[in-house]
């Protein structure tokens, strides 16, 4: 047998499982997309905010550039002479907003999870991670020199035991966990996580705030803020593809951090910089974040609505946020149930292994600040 042959057959065991994943053809029209011809109400956006769907945002932003401004390349890397002054501002902006020493600021989240742990770790490293982190965190584990254990998702009594067991024998041990999580939309205990950290000296703390960033906190900081923890956290890590509605991401820490990262970290050193126009994007979003304190609020309240139906018509719902899972099981009843869904102009997407555990997928609802109340009310008439 050829090898995309073995390929081929691979793909078809994909098929038969209903695990087999295809790029969607989609048309975007604000907080609608079309697909299949069928115009629906998107409701798989990390676009938390409603930022991205804002037309009359990106046109504010539009009077601003000039041809001199707009700038699609930085052409090289930041080590190299991707640097622009703009790249600055954004850093220091973020390391105001934060009150922590320093920022930096990288290509994605992606970029930022598979690179500060790889350049922070060595052999005489031990990492702590949560059972559930995505998928980038799990990729940089694996490129560094350390040793890993994972612990039960959210289980901080086992953590605080592995802590105790382990914290000795290691030079440092970094303590890894999302603020809230991609699939089942719970939070992490920040609190509790930032005491366990603190009864060692030799403990740091890396948390991704992807999913929180923009749309938690006073200011929409995140998690961290919201719980009072910023200072605390030696890595905090977020991006600005979800609720920021642009690309990229950052790491608020101390200035040594931030030094040694542009020293040792692959994935900001060997990249090309993003383009000035985005990061002067970002910029223009993340100066108004603390504004859209109304859409933040309002967001909360539609998230709690979903959460308490899914609740009332039996299905088990784990998630404290905008990210709300309705666990169905079987990869095939989830697509079914999507599909029905999709007939009623809701664009809910089913989410399968690998990317959840098996016999757990589900369709995963992602809420956004421009979704009506009455649009979930309507939503929850269609669950079954
Ligand atoms: C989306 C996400 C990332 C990846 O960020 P990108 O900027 O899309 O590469 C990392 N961590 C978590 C928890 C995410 O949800």
């Amino acid at each position: 047998m050829n090898v995309t042959d073995q390929m081929q057959q691979e793909l078809q065991g994909l098929k038969e499982r209903s695990n087999l994943r295809t790029l969607p053809a989609l048309i975007h029209e604000g907080r609608e997309v079309i697909a299949g011809g069928q115009r629906m109400l998107n409701l798989s956006s990390n676009d938390y905010l409603g930022l991205a769907a804002d037309r009359t945002l990106r046109e504010e932003f539009l009077q601003e550039l000039t041809a001199d401004s707009f700038l699609p390349t930085s052409s090289s890397s930041r080590l190299l002479t991707g640097n622009f002054t703009v790249y600055a501002e954004l850093e220091q902006t973020l390391a105001q907003l934060f009150g922590t020493e320093a920022a930096l600021v990288f290509n994605s989240g992606y970029h930022a999870n598979t690179g500060i742990l790889p350049a922070v770790s060595d052999t005489q490293t031990l990492i702590l991670a949560d059972k559930l982190v995505h998928a980038s965190l799990i990729d940089g584990i694996r490129l560094s020199s350390a040793k890993c254990i994972r612990y039960r998702h959210n289980d901080l009594k086992q953590l605080e035991r592995l802590l105790a067991e382990n914290h000795a024998a290691y030079r440092q041990v970094i303590v890894v966990t999302e603020s809230i999580f991609s699939m089942d939309g719970d939070t992490a205990d920040l609190k509790e996580l930032v005491r366990l950290k603190q009864m060692y000296e030799n403990v740091l703390l890396y948390v991704d705030e992807a999913h929180a960033f923009g749309a938690r906190g006073e200011q929409g900081l995140g998690c961290a803020e919201e719980t009072g923890c910023i200072r605390e956290i030696d890595f905090l890590v977020g991006t600005f593809g979800k609720a920021a509605a642009s690309a990229g991401a950052y790491i608020v820490c101390r200035r040594t951090i931030r030094e040694y990262l542009v020293n040792r970290m692959r994935t900001l050193i060997f990249t090309t910089a993003l383009p000035p126009v985005n990061i002067a994007w970002t910029l223009f979003i993340v100066r108004r974040l603390g504004g859209f304190r109304e859409r933040r609020i309002h967001l909360e309240n539609i998230s709690n609505i979903l959460r308490e139906a899914l609740k009332e018509k039996g299905y088990e719902c784990p998630s404290a946020s905008y990210i709300v899972p309705m666990i169905v099981g079987k990869s095939s009843e989830t697509i079914q149930k999507a599909e029905e869904l999709q007939r009623h102009g809701f664009y809910a997407l089913p989410v399968r292994p690998p990317t959840v555990s098996e016999g757990t997928s589900r369709i995963r609802f992602s809420l956004t600040a421009e979704i009506r109340e009455e649009e979930v009310r309507k939503l929850v008439k269609y669950i079954k």
